[in-house]
């Protein structure tokens, strides 16, 4: 599919989803389990009272405390969808766009009556490629249309040169969701490819295949892809940007795979004509060439068949939605019902017209209050993290120096973006839910691969506003918050500083280290992949990081899976520095602003209660065990218990002992 591209976008938190009923989420000490020592499991202190209150929905794999404010917020959509849907006239072009595109997608009896003409021409263009070499531009145009077909072709900034944006090449093709899940011999990886098999071979048959065509498709399909998942990178080595980085002649791609005819692929993936491009992945282009020699011409078109179906099934008669939520939502993420029709929808026009909905959204939501409020907590984090830096007994002045020269050069995004994306060119009609996601996708491919060439527009967002989530970009060296986050519990206008700060200040220093932990530390203030560090302080940073990792790698997911420490590493790095950077911040405003003891708390205590109580959750064992292989982010009951035992803050508020669990010998410390 086509992408947009950076190094790790480092986002705050991994899937969120929604539930039932909201309910209240602000801090409370309802929330705790008084009857745990602190000191022995800080995250059931914190957190015991909610696990207990709150079970997971039936409609969700995960359940943390914050996805109720996702819920709350994809209630407001879905407010804003109703009301747009109805085609009434005068309706202001956007309403008319997403109105319309909630309609079709609301519209069961229609999508079931049209079955899959939506999708006759791409099927068509499948079935009519002549040879190999013709159904891989057949790829390209499926690519626009945002199925994952053999690769990943996109656009994003020169890793050495940030200001401008180049063709990036990468490895894709493959739908389970690490290459582990096709290569791993274990009981229950087996298991699930079996699984997986079945649900290819239902999925084709409910196409018009026969049992037999089906059948031995579905062997053809995880053949291909295990293929392709065993020439791809896995996701460790896909965190260092050095080894994704390999800028090449067109003519030297050619040489790689030849079976491409590559100015046609990228002329039909709207991209203007090139000389050279970033190949990140050269090794899993030269299995793809492999791959596609070794089998038919008639298994190949089977598997891009598939690959299509698989990507529009949300938009297809029910048949194809009910079979794919049985493998993807139950089979790999425990979850027992899928979620309603309507979240389905509004998550949807969220993906596909984002800034539309995403205008109306901050509209009716966003104060400059907020913006102003947020901005003050950004610059006393970011003062922190100075007095930090100027503080390090472990760096030297040469690479303090630098190291201030690109903090003070981050620049922060707050709320929405200052100009709104023009979707006046997409036709959305009320009756072609499928068309309608097929169209404003490749609006979306070609507005990106108009950028090839061009200069990196920074002002660009790459989260709508309604997300709860927040992100650093390292290849722009700025730190990102959607108006979705800034509400409870993140931040409350209700809330004490003490609790704010654990929970907002937490997030704010979160993303800034993000341009300080192991990947964004090798790119500079400007956002390039260069090297500002003496050989030693690399050295000494190194020894920090390798405590974080012997530390996550020795927590258990679920059953007898551990974390990846390495794979964690970035994550669990700017969770224990985003925190110490809100606690000197709140210390900070204390003398200015003392606050007293609340409910019996300290102000120290309530911040790190603030802190434990945004990653209270529940999860259901195939989620765990999903995450623990994909999610780069720790689970939070280790985000809070890993960085709070390794505070001595923490340690004093609770009057910990030397030899209690909450008191890690050695503690890790990088910032
Ligand atoms: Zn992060």
């Amino acid at each position: 599919m086509f992408f947009r591209h950076f190094f790790a976008l480092c986002a705050l938190a991994g899937l969120l989803a929604g539930a039932e009923t909201p309910k209240a989420i602000e801090f409370s000490v309802g929330n705790m389990d008084l009857k745990t020592d602190p000191c022995v499991d800080f995250y059931q202190y914190a957190c015991g009272g909610w696990m207990a209150n709150n079970p997971i929905p039936p409609d969700q794999a995960v359940w943390v405390n914050f996805d109720v404010l996702a819920e709350r917020n994809r209630a407001i959509l879905q407010d804003i969808l109703e009301k747009a849907s109805t085609s009434k006239p005068g309706r202001d072009a956007d309403s008319q766009k997403i109105g319309d595109f909630y309609h079709a997608c609301m519209d069961v009896p229609s999508i079931d009556r049209q079955g899959l003409n939506p999708l006759a021409t791409l099927l068509n263009e499948i079935r009519g490629a002549g040879d190999k070499k013709a159904l891989l531009l057949v790829s390209a145009r499926l690519g626009v249309d945002g199925v994952s077909a053999f690769l990943g072709f996109g656009v994003g900034p020169d890793a050495k040169d940030s200001q401008i944006n180049i063709a990036q090449l990468g490895q894709g093709g493959f739908s389970l969701p690490d290459r582990d899940y096709y290569l791993k011999d274990d009981a229950k990886y087996v298991d699930i490819r079996k699984q997986y098999l079945e649900h290819v071979r239902k999925i084709l048959q409910l196409a018009g295949a026969t049992p037999a065509e089906a059948a031995a498709g579905a062997q053809a399909v995880l053949k291909i892809e295990t293929e392709l998942a065993k020439a791809a990178l896995d996701r460790v080595s896909l965190r260092d940007p050095n080894a994704t980085y390999h800028k090449m002649t067109v003519q030297q791609l050619a040489g790689l795979t030849p079976v491409v005819d590559w100015p046609k692929f990228f002329s039909l993936s709207g991209a203007p004509a090139i000389e050279s491009l970033n190949v990140s992945e050269p090794a899993f282009l030269q299995g793809l060439e492999k791959t596609v020699a070794s089998h038919s011409l008639g298994d190949l078109k089977i598997y891009l068949r598939w690959q299509l179906l698989h990507h529009e099934a949300d938009l297809l008669p029910a048949g194809f939605e009910t079979e794919t939520f049985a493998f993807f939502g139950k089979v790999l993420t425990g979850a027992l019902e899928q979620k309603p029709r309507w979240k389905r929808c509004v998550d949807l026009v969220d993906g596909d017209l984002g800034f539309a909905l995403g205008r109306k959204y901050v509209e009716e939501t966003f104060g400059a209050e907020g913006k102003q409020k947020t901005l003050e907590i950004v610059h006393q984090i970011e003062s922190a993290l100075h007095t930090d830096i100027e503080h390090l007994d472990w760096m030297t002045p040469a690479t303090k120096k630098e190291a201030l020269v690109k903090l003070a050069a981050v620049a922060n995004k707050i709320g929405y973006p200052d100009k709104w994306r023009d979707y006046s060119s997409v036709r959305i009609d009320r009756n072609d839910a499928a068309g309608n996601d097929l169209r404003a996708t490749e609006f979306e491919s070609q507005r990106l691969a108009r950028q090839i060439g061009k200069p990196v527009d920074r002002t660009e967002w790459y989260m709508t506003p309604p997300t709860v989530n927040a992100y650093y970009n390292p290849q722009e060296n700025n730190i990102n918050f959607p108006a979705g986050i800034l509400q409870p519990p993140f931040f409350d206008n209700k809330m004490d500083d003490a609790v704010n700060y654990g929970a907002v200040g937490m997030v704010i220093g979160h993303e800034l280290t993000h341009g300080f932990d192991d990947q964004g530390r090798q790119f500079d203030a400007d956002g390039n992949l260069k090297d500002w560090w003496t050989p030693e302080d690399a050295k000494e940073f190194e020894k920090r990081a390798q405590c974080f990792i012997d530390e996550y790698s020795s927590f258990v997911a679920t059953d007898s899976i551990h974390l990846n420490g390495k794979l964690t590493l970035g994550e669990n790095t700017a969770d224990n520095g985003g925190m110490r950077l809100a606690f000197m911040a709140l210390m900070d405003s204390l003398k200015s602003k003392p606050q007293p003891k609340i409910d019996g708390f300290t102000p120290e205590q309530r911040f790190f209660l603030g802190f434990g109580q945004i990653w209270c959750n529940n999860i259901r064992p195939e989620a765990a065990a999903l995450r623990a292989t994909v999610d780069p982010h720790s689970p939070g009951k280790h985000r809070v218990n890993g960085v709070v035992s390794n505070m001595p803050e923490f340690q004093k508020a609770f009057a910990c002992k030397a030899n209690q669990p909450m008191v890690r010998h050695p503690a890790c410390r990088v910032w």
